[in-house]
């Protein structure tokens, strides 16, 4: 037993509190904050003399319409006694199963009916003359709460239509202080335009994400990058500054009542350039499969280096095996290979990290097949160079072209009358293409790889660290290819000699 503030007697009571947030929206909701309204669940508690056992807050507003489970909890305790009253800040702040809640508590008996306080409404359960006003207020709660949802739902319909953003910022964008409009991202910003760039120019979102990844470029989720989610950057309609509705979690170009789209990027933001938008786009429809149901198969450690021996074709992973792709697909091959996986990929590894540890980055006899690993490698870990480079050789070739063009018109007389001209003409011409060629990296110098003089033991340890993505990429630097006869019908036991590893420098490894 213990003495209340104001001397009296009270028997030793557990309270809970309760309360619920909720948020300021233009209608203008009663939103007394949640410490608020449990500062003064506090006081009564202490004005009767009770102790505070539980506190019960409700993060969800009432008009989001999701389930609360802190009033569940509560109830719970309640029946359970580990509370003896339950207080509320307010009626509508209690339920939202409106009349029914308060029914099943007034409907039992006075001696275990459930005790609740409503301050904001003082009434209680224990009261049978609050039952009528208290299952009317509940019910007006409810009501209330139901058409503020709407109201919620219209405001956020008119703030699309305005191009208002009402969600988080994409990745690379952020909102503009003080309004509701979209801006680029100064941190984040530049990796959008980077993916673009590099996806439009034809390098694949693997390579993209592996890059990043190398790079730690901070992803959205903060995870690891991966093509899905490259994918779907490049396909958000945000980028090139638009308003999206959703469509099952998926954004698309959200437009107005006319039928247009709507800018959600502030005035004088610049979003993505319509034609960087198309071309990246544009380079992912040719090739979907390389994102789209098909995680498992696109991340094996030795997918693009298997071949099926019966039709020569490429062999994928599904599941635990390698199997020929076309067989696969229901195309016809004649011999449709299959191995496990838990016996191949080791025999690869062994194959890739005894040849490379062989191969001396100081004799100039390895240097062809060093300068072969380096730009399979350099494919792989830098794909802005590949698209640099494609770049580049296009240059070349171009002023290839134009120098044998010259050459033609000046066997067919066109320079007959000014040699000079021609002469100049080739000089220039010939200059180009040998910057060109430097750029293109035609320049005869190996850049070595940096595992290039790894001894065994680092190397092996090496790869078996690094993600399956760059393993692929380690292995493929060196194996050209895997080609895989199929077992002879009967046969349960692996044997190794059906698996044929090539080298780059075209030389074969057989057991
Ligand atoms: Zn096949």
């Amino acid at each position: 037993m213990k003495a209340g503030l104001h001397g009296r007697k009270s028997r030793y009571v557990k309270a809970g509190l309760h309360g619920r947030k909720s948020r300021v929206v233009d209608e203008g909701v009663d939103a007394l904050s949640i410490e608020t309204q449990l500062d003064r669940g506090h006081k009564w508690a202490t004005v009767e003399g009770y102790d505070v056992a539980a506190e019960y807050t409700e993060n969800v507003s009432a008009w989001t319409g999701k389930a609360r489970p802190q009033i569940d909890r509560a109830m719970d305790d309640l029946i359970a006694g580990r509370i003896d009253v339950l207080w509320c800040y307010a009626l509508d702040r209690f339920t939202r199963r409106g009349a029914r809640m308060i029914l099943e508590i007034m409907d039992q008996p006075a001696s275990v009916r459930p005790w609740i306080i409503f301050d904001h409404e003082q009434m209680n359960t224990r009261n049978d003359a609050y039952r009528l006003p208290l299952i009317m207020l509940a019910e007006m709660a409810l009501q209330y709460s139901d058409r503020l949802s709407k109201n919620v739902r219209s405001t956020f319909h008119r703030m699309r239509e305005s191009g208002d953003w009402t969600g988080r910022a994409p990745y690379g964008t952020r909102v503009r202080a003080g309004t509701r409009k979209l801006e680029p991202d100064p941190d984040t910003w530049p990796h959008i335009m980077e993916a673009y760039t590099a996806v439009g120019a034809g390098v694949s979102l693997r390579a993209v994400a592996v890059m990043f990844n190398e790079r730690g470029v901070p992803s959205p989720r903060g995870t690891e990058w991966a093509s899905r989610t490259l994918w779907a950057m490049i396909h958000h309609p945000a980028y090139e500054g638009l308003q999206v509705a959703y469509d099952g979690g998926k954004p698309y170009a959200y437009r107005d009542a006319h039928g247009h789209t709507v800018r959600a990027f502030a005035d004088d933001a610049e979003a993505l350039p319509a034609d960087l938008v198309r071309a990246a786009r544009t380079a992912l429809s040719g090739r979907s499969f390389d994102m789209q149901g098909k995680r498992g198969t696109a991340s094996a450690e030795l997918t693009g280096t298997m071949h099926c021996q019966g039709c020569g074709g490429p062999m994928a992973r599904t599941g635990k095996a390698y199997r020929c792709s076309r067989h696969i697909r229901g195309v016809h091959c004649p011999n449709p290979a299959t191995v496990q996986a838990h016996h191949v990929e080791p025999m690869v590894r062994e194959a890739f990290l005894a040849y490379v540890t062989a191969l001396d980055p100081a004799d100039p006899d390895d240097l062809d097949t060093w300068a072969e690993i380096a730009t399979r490698w350099k494919l792989h870990t830098d794909p802005t160079i590949v698209a640099d480079n494609r770049e580049a050789t296009r240059a070349v070739t171009d002023l290839e072209k134009r120098l044998r063009r010259l050459r033609d018109d000046r066997e067919a007389g066109l320079y007959d009358d000014d040699p000079a001209d021609y002469a100049r003409r080739v000089r220039d011409l010939q200059d180009a293409l040998k910057d060109a060629r430097d750029n293109a990296g035609d320049t005869g110098v190996v850049n070595l790889p940096d595992f290039a003089g790894m001894e065994y033991e680092e190397l092996s340890t090496g790869l078996m660290r690094v993600s399956t993505a760059e393993r692929r990429a380690l292995l493929s630097s060196a194996i050209a290819g895997v080609i895989v006869n199929r077992a002879p019908r009967g046969t349960q036991r692996f044997d190794p000699d059906r698996v044929r590893i090539v080298l780059v420098s075209g030389e074969d490894i057989r057991r």
